[in-house]
């Protein structure tokens, strides 16, 4: 790719940032990491009816929290500026006006009602529901008129009645739509805003927008948005949808089937590495056959040739697996400062660094996302309770037995020979020295430093607790 890359990804302020919504600014975003180019924000907020509260910042935390920062946007003001549309109205109503008067757009005036019969009729004779261009042949005179008079209205692109559009599309190639399926779509709505279409259009050629990944739902848009480029006489970018999100019953994927909010996920405990993992493979996919990548990786091998037509299955599984593998593979520092509120919540004094990673690298070993993390770590650092059942195991004579030798034992070691061989060789003396074995011998040891009969093997509980916190937990089970 010799031409400059710029892209953008062009979220409307309508909500939170979905996995969907992140799978369009990922793509845009390693586009313009692997050739160097410029990755732009752009909020499309021209519908203010469907405007959110806290969602321009809730969209920009979550990409910059997840590692895709933008060059140009919103703070981040350059040339192309302002990134908010609201913010752009002159510059959209400058060209609305040139349309107008080219005649490649037209003030229409009819009134909801009169939109509403129409629909009627067109949908009782079986027609497709579009406007009727009944405002197309309006005279100068009589739009003057009404102009004076007042009349809201709003502005048409004026759509030629039998025109093939035929554009190439980078994943699709040829595409060909047919004008008399597109209606002449109203570009400048009756509050004065533009509609997504020409701000869209009119923001990527001033933006020098090289190529527009956005979602499949948009390909049947992209002959309104040809139409307006020709009118400008402008080279359109290079077009490319991508592919739908589905169920694993490949139904369409959507809000309905649930919060696919990024900060609903890495609230859920999803790590960020995982997310964009599992997101950049919605559709895409590399050479070889490999399910790894970091955003540094991707950087390097997206590209798109790679991404594919057919719709990509959302399969929370691979999702879950993916972050179980991030959670034991990445450092383990990291790792802990991630866990960290986690045991802030349950109030566990974690200021022991060393203990706290022993436990982390076993407990992780046990769970597929971040919540779970104290479930498997907490024994290490509240006090057991045993169920009678339990106590009742640990009082026996034989319990006893072990406890004892363990205390005793364990005792003479000093602290610098607390290392896990040592405690291996340990823990196999006792069998030996006791006479104990099997069951009986592990459950005592396991329940009075674990709380539970199953766990991880002596060596390891006793490594992890270290010798002080051993001792303490052994003398409260001696009797
Ligand atoms: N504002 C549109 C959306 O939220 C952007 C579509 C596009 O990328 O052209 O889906």
């Amino acid at each position: 790719m010799n031409d400059k890359v710029r892209v953008r990804f062009a979220p409307s302020p309508t909500g939170y940032l979905h996995l969907g919504g992140l799978r369009t600014a990922l793509y845009n975003y390693l586009l313009a990491k692997k050739y160097n180019g410029t990755f732009i924000l752009r909020i499309e907020d021209t519908d203010q009816t469907r405007f959110v509260e806290g969602s321009v910042d809730n969209l920009i935390n979550s990409l910059v929290s997840l590692g895709i920062d933008f060059d140009e946007g919103p703070y981040k003001e350059s040339d192309c500026g302002p990134y908010f549309q609201s913010q752009r109205l002159e510059i959209y109503h400058k060209y609305v006006n040139q349309l107008i008067e080219q005649g490649d757009a037209y003030y229409c005036f009819c009134t909801k009602e009169e939109l509403d019969t129409m629909r009627a009729e067109q949908q009782a004779n079986k027609l497709t529901t579009k406007y009727n261009g009944k405002c197309r042949n309006l005279s100068k005179e009589q739009v003057k008129q009404k102009l004076a008079d007042n009349e809201p209205y709003v502005v048409r692109m004026k759509m030629p009645d039998d025109k093939i559009f035929n554009f190439n599309d980078l994943i699709r190639g040829q595409v060909e739509i047919a004008s008399e399926l597109v209606e002449d779509q109203v570009i400048l709505k009756a509050d004065g805003f533009p509609t997504y279409h020409l701000a869209a259009v009119v923001d990527d050629h001033l933006m020098e927008i090289s190529h527009v990944l956005r979602g499949e739902e948009w390909l049947y848009s992209t002959p309104k948005h040809i139409f307006l480029y020709e009118a400008f006489k402008w080279e359109t970018p290079k077009w490319v949808h991508l592919p739908l999100l589905l169920n694993t019953d490949r139904s369409k994927l959507s809000k309905r089937h649930g919060d696919f909010s990024v900060k609903n996920y890495l609230n859920k405990g999803y790590l960020k590495e995982a997310i964009i993992n599992f997101v950049a493979l919605l559709g895409w996919h590399a050479a070889e056959d490999r399910e790894l990548y970091t955003l540094d990786d991707l950087s390097e091998e997206f590209s798109i040739e790679r991404i594919s037509k057919s719709g990509a299955i959302f399969d929370i599984t691979k999702l879950d697996w993916m972050n179980g593998w991030y959670i034991r593979n990445l450092d383990i520092a990291y790792i802990g400062e991630l866990c960290k509120p986690y045991f802030d919540d349950e109030d566990i004094d974690i200021s022991n660094k060393q203990k706290y990673h022993k436990v982390l690298v076993r407990a992780r070993d046990q769970i597929t996302n971040l919540t779970q993390i104290t479930e498997h770590s907490r024994m290490f650092y509240n006090d057991i309770q045993l169920s009678n059942e339990f106590l009742e195991i640990v009082n026996s004579e034989d319990s006893q037995k072990v406890l004892n030798w363990y205390l005793e034992r364990l005792n003479q070691i000093d602290l610098n020979s607390w290392i896990k061989e040592n405690l291996t060789v340990i823990s196999k003396e006792g069998i030996k020295e006791t006479g104990i074995k099997g069951k009986n011998y592990f459950f005592p040891i396991r329940l009075a430093l674990f709380g539970d009969c199953h766990g991880p093997d002596i060596p390891m509980l006793l490594d992890i607790l270290g010798k002080e916190e051993t001792i303490n937990r052994l003398k409260k089970f001696v009797i």
